[in-house]
């Protein structure tokens, strides 16, 4: 604030803050010592002086409204002098006016955790470390318009009207994206920098402020403990799942166990649910297509991709929740992109969409016939990605670093992310250029103490030949997920290349040879999924609505006795889908069954990853086997499965509980699983190279691994 503003304290001072919460729980606890019946503490760089009005708006990183009011500056702190304890200035703010909301947040912060300020004054400032509201923005509002005037243009949330549209969001792992349709033309909303996508990245930098997107991606190389990406990988799946037990030896940030037992993430000293970080960047997103539109975005189509199970999709679905939006529909990512290609364009084709992204490949027959869409196979490995290609080429310059220097660059973990960075900006400009050079100024130090740096040139050749194997891979995954339907590739009317690593040069030339055809160049790699989202967001409110079919990308299943998996609901069934299991009473006077749901396309329970446990109670107590129960799998449109139970006799049905509870040994004990599995999906490729060797959760489980 200049000295000119100072000399006015009676122009109101916007104070919009956004916390590092989830949820108003998390706030509750988080921020107690910052908040007392009459006011709250803010540290800013530069306070307001005493008897300056201030307008309050403080909501949790998803968006939601935590504290909404009026107050005024009632004190200021100033720095610590030289030699005193580290003091940051801040100022305490009374509260004049506030959202009945807000003061029932406050009352119940106060009643309920017992270090907030009880008193009708600000509280002191907290001490040095403990969290505390951080200025974000303060300034005068625009104009200088009189105090609880709305701007006319888009500003901070809450101050936009409502919009009655839906839009599209492609939740990506490594980018997100978001689109707008309107009268059947779709198109994507940039952020105000100009970005039409924004990395899915997270975190917390020095000062314990939330990032999310390109600033959190670019502070990624000096903070990468307190950055998350990759977390779609991770959302939905129990912590023991042998792919977060992957995920855990490649990502720099912490995974731990979430509280039922699910993956969660740890970072800045707190745990996080992989839904709300998603939900951060929904938010983000969401914030993005708010200001885009001049309205604020409540709904949304979000795409998942198509092996997502259960538990992810219901994931996805919370995630939204807490970004403050309605999902009206998850779709599919490949089904999306056929969309965005076939919309209003009255094709009958029959078309591979091949949507290699940053993590993860999917392969997937889509039949287009006019506005219907339906998916006749898919397959994919989630552990196939631009990451992988990335990996190669880090191998290749390291080896010729050390050719070079003698020695392994230093092991932290800034360093080799400098390395990464630098070799995927390469191999970027690789797919446009015939060469281009790696290049990390400053990496270390030699033993003389002299700066080193690390400078290797590569061919596109070199990086074909370095990942020939990966893309061949993909190219397995097509066969495989063209020949579970018995269609040739000369069956196909069109490829479709999306994800940011079909770019590659490779992979169009292994795409031409595999189908004999020029892959179409009429949807862009990276919006293709976002613009189908909103295409479908559009649809849904007018009567022409497209119709779309899908398959299940993976089987269900329910675990036997000896850990074999019986399939109930087999990969590429046609959604929505219903079928019925039976299954007896084995004890004399037994009265609860229990039955193990994997997901999966294994005949060993172990090698699929694990659903959930259905118990049913109360059954009649009757010699073995005399009690029999129908339980009826239903797999809705959109993936999400709901089970239900039936008792033959008395013909009492019951809604069955996918309860996640169960830990790994009561599970193993249950089925008297033999031996420890892969991970599930990963089951139908060999793991990709450099992929860790560490033994899953059944690993650590049985000691060893297949
Ligand atoms: P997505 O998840 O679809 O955003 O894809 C991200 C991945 O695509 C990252 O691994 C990027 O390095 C990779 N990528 C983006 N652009 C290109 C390109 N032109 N050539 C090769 N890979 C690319």
């Amino acid at each position: 604030m200049g000295e000119e503003k100072r000399r006015e304290p009676r122009v109101e001072v916007k104070l919009a803050i956004r916390v590092a919460c989830g949820t108003l729980d998390e706030f509750a606890e988080r921020y107690a010592l910052n908040l007392s019946r009459g006011g709250l503490f803010v540290r800013a760089r530069d306070p307001s002086p005493a008897g300056t009005p201030v307008s309050i708006d403080i909501q949790l990183a998803t968006g939601q409204q935590a504290i909404r009011g009026r107050g005024v500056v009632a004190w200021t702190s100033g720095p610590s002098a030289p030699g005193e304890p580290l003091r940051r200035p801040g100022m305490g703010i009374r509260f004049t006016d506030l959202a009945p909301d807000s003061a029932k947040l406050v009352d119940l912060v106060v009643a309920t955790q017992p270090r907030a300020g009880q008193g009708s004054e600000p509280p002191g400032p907290p001490e040095e470390g403990a969290p505390a509201f951080e200025e974000t923005v303060l300034e005068p509002p625009a104009g200088a318009a009189p105090a609880g005037e709305s701007p006319a243009q888009p500003g901070p949330r809450g101050t936009l009207r409502p919009s009655t549209r839906a839009v599209g969001i492609d939740l990506g792992t490594t980018n997100s994206c978001v689109a707008v349709a309107e009268g059947g033309k779709a198109r994507v909303l940039a952020s105000r920098q100009g970005w039409s996508t924004i990395p899915s990245v997270v975190a917390y930098d020095a000062h314990g402020r939330l990032l999310v997107g390109h600033p959190a991606r670019a502070q990624m190389v000096v903070n990468p403990r307190d950055t998350v990406y990759g977390s779609k990988r991770l959302v939905g799946r129990p912590f023991q799942s042998p792919t977060v037990q992957a995920c855990r030896d490649r990502f720099h940030y912490d995974i731990v166990e979430g509280a039922e037992g699910e993956a969660a993430v740890r970072f800045a000293g707190r745990a996080f649910s992989l839904a709300q970080i998603s939900a951060f960047v929904l938010a983000e997103v969401r914030q993005m297509a708010s200001q885009a539109l001049g309205e604020e975005v409540t709904r949304a189509v979000v795409t998942v991709p198509a092996y997502y199970n259960d538990h992810q999709r219901q994931a996805v679905r919370e995630a939204g929740r807490l970004a403050g939006l309605t999902v009206e529909r998850i779709v599919n990512e490949p089904t999306a992109a056929a969309l965005a290609y076939g919309f209003g364009r009255g094709l009958s084709e029959k078309v591979l969409v091949y949507d290699l992204g940053g993590g993860t490949f999917d392969a997937s027959v889509v039949d287009v016939q006019g506005e219907i869409y339906e998916v006749l196979s898919t397959g994919g490995d989630t552990f196939l990605g631009g990451v992988d290609f990335d990996n190669q080429l880090v191998d290749h310059v390291v080896y010729r670093f050390m050719e070079e220097q003698g020695f392994a660059p230093p092991a932290d973990r800034g360093a080799w992310q400098r390395i990464r960075d630098a070799a995927e900006e390469a191999k970027v400009a690789l797919s446009a250029r015939e060469k281009a050079l790696i290049h990390v100024p400053y990496l270390c130090r030699d033993a003389q103490g002299e700066d080193v740096e690390l400078r290797v040139e590569v061919t596109r050749e070199e990086l074909e030949q370095l990942t020939a194997r990966l893309v061949d891979r993909t190219v397995e995954v097509c066969t495989q997920t063209l020949a579970a339907k018995g269609i040739g590739p000369g069956d196909l009317d069109q490829v479709l290349l999306v994800g940011g690593q079909s770019r590659m040069p490779l992979v169009w030339k292994r795409m031409r040879e595999l189908t004999g055809k020029e892959p179409s160049r009429a949807v862009h790699p990276d919006e293709a999924v976002a613009l189908g989202a909103a295409l479908l967001a559009d649809t849904a409110a007018r009567i022409d609505s497209v119709v779309l079919i899908d398959v299940l990308a993976m089987g269900i299943g329910v675990g036997l006795p000896g850990g074999r998996m019986a399939q109930v609901l087999p990969r590429n069934t046609r959604l929505p889908a219903r079928k019925s299991y039976e299954l007896a009473t084995v004890r004399d006077g037994q009265t609860e069954l229990e039955l193990a749901v994997f997901q999966g396309d294994s005949a060993q329970a172990s090698e699929c990853e694990y659903l959930g446990t259905v118990k049913l109670g109360d059954l009649p107590a009757r010699p073995r086997g005399q009690v029999r129960v129908a339980v009826e799998f239903t797999m809705g449109q959109e993936g999400i499965l709901s089970v239900s139970a039936r008792d033959l006799a008395s013909g009492k049905v019951e809604q069955a509980r996918l309860a996640t509870r169960d830990t790994p040994e009561v599970l193993r004990a249950k089925l008297q699983m033999p031996q420890a599995p892969s991970p599930a999906r990963g089951a139908a490729a060999p793991p990709p190279q450099g992929a860790p060797q560490r033994r899953g959760f059944f690993g650590r489980l049985f000691g060893k691994r297949p």
